[in-house]
């Protein structure tokens, strides 16, 4: 039997394996003329049920393999009779594996794109979750400053009032504690995510990620300037998080670029190979870094937007980690930032096959 058989289901392949048996002694023994062997497409399609792709190729041939065998000793019959009827028989084994390896193919397929939305939508579930626990840590925070503010005044006072100075301080250390347990469960949930790592063409999800984006681009006037390596090798690591790293930088480079005048918006995406792995690096000509910040940027919760929550950058970190990657920025060149990231080369044999 195939060594692929599912191992859930032993009674199914048992019987599978009588049936052929009965079939191959039918043919065997039955004149030429009696076509038996075509019911060895019946049990391929049965097979479906209990076996992968690889397993069902194996079983076909080895259906293919018994109506030879059958058709050297059957004794009694027609012979030429006995040729046609092997070959209808063989015509009808290799069609019907041709069919249910496509049906499997697509079945997986389905499966997979299946799997991804679930994957998406949990990561937006858990964006949406961040953007209230953001919203809940500004309480502790408001707080804290009322706090502080009552504090400077009971201390300003002529004599100051340390009694009411110590109680408001007392507020402030509590608040502090409440703030950093909510940072504590948003670490927590972030970690969570194991990546579901995989061989993938790194420049055909980079441009997915930008069709998504090509409007906001459009809408903004942002001139984009691709430099994909069309020789890169295959990367391995989790698709769809390296996906959301990708919009997550595109879109910094985006509000860092609406700052900046309309002539003077450029972004630049490069992929290459470096040190054995796949370097990816994203350039902007929006408002820059400025040099003492470099070292905040992948903090949890900083951040210098109006509207931002400081996590897009901690999450990037935690992900391409979680990948075996590295994530850093440079200062550029020219002007603006630059972000970039590096992950392993899939090994031939990680790669997909076909
Ligand atoms: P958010 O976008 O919510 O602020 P991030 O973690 O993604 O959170 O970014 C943190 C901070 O890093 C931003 O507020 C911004 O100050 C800085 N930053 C990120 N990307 C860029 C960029 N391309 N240009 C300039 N500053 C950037």
């Amino acid at each position: 039997m195939p060594s692929s058989a599912n191992p859930r289901h032993p009674i199914a392949l048992i019987a599978m394996t009588l049936v052929m048996a009965a079939i191959f002694v039918a043919d065997t023994t039955t004149h030429y003329e009696v076509a038996i062997a075509v019911f060895y497409a019946v049990v391929i399609l049965a097979a479906t049920r209990v076996l992968g792709r690889h397993a069902l190729l194996v079983l076909s041939v080895t259906c293919l393999l018994l109506t030879w065998v059958s058709f050297a000793m059957t004794p009694h019959g027609t012979y030429h009779i006995g040729l046609v009827n092997l070959a209808i028989s063989n015509a009808a084994i290799v069609v019907t594996a041709y069919l249910v390896v496509k049906m499997e193919a697509a079945r997986m397929a389905a499966q997979a794109m299946q799997e991804q939305l679930m994957r998406i939508a949990r990561g937006q579930s858990l964006e949406g979750l961040t953007t209230s626990i953001a919203h809940e840590l500004n309480q502790p925070l408001a707080a804290i400053t009322t706090s502080g503010h009552a504090c400077q005044r009971w201390l300003a006072q002529e004599p100051p009032n340390l009694e009411k100075a110590g109680q408001t301080l007392e507020r402030i250390v509590r608040d502090a504690g409440r703030a950093s347990e909510i940072i504590a469960r948003v670490r927590s949930l972030t970690k969570g995510e194991l990546p579901h790592k995989m061989a993938f063409d790194f420049n055909e999800a980079v441009q997915e990620v930008l069709t998504l984006s090509q409007e906001l681009m459009q809408t903004h006037q942002i001139a984009l300037n691709l430099e994909l390596d069309e020789q890169l090798p295959l990367a391995l690591a989790d698709r769809v998080q390296i996906q959301q790293v990708v919009g997550n930088l595109v879109l910094n480079a985006i509000d860092a670029l609406t700052l900046v005048s309309k002539p003077r918006r450029s972004m630049t995406l490069t992929s290459g190979v470096r040190d054995g792995r796949i370097l990816f690096a994203i350039a902007d000509t929006g408002v820059g870094i400025a040099a003492g910040l470099y070292e905040h940027l992948f903090d949890a919760f900083w951040t210098t937007k109006k509207d931002g929550i400081g996590i897009g950058l901690s999450i990037s970190r935690t992900i391409i980690e979680a990948n075996h990657g590295q994530i850093w920025a440079e200062s550029n060149a020219s002007q603006g930032a630059l972000f970039l990231f590096n992950l392993p080369i899939a090994k031939p044999a990680q790669e997909p096959a076909g």
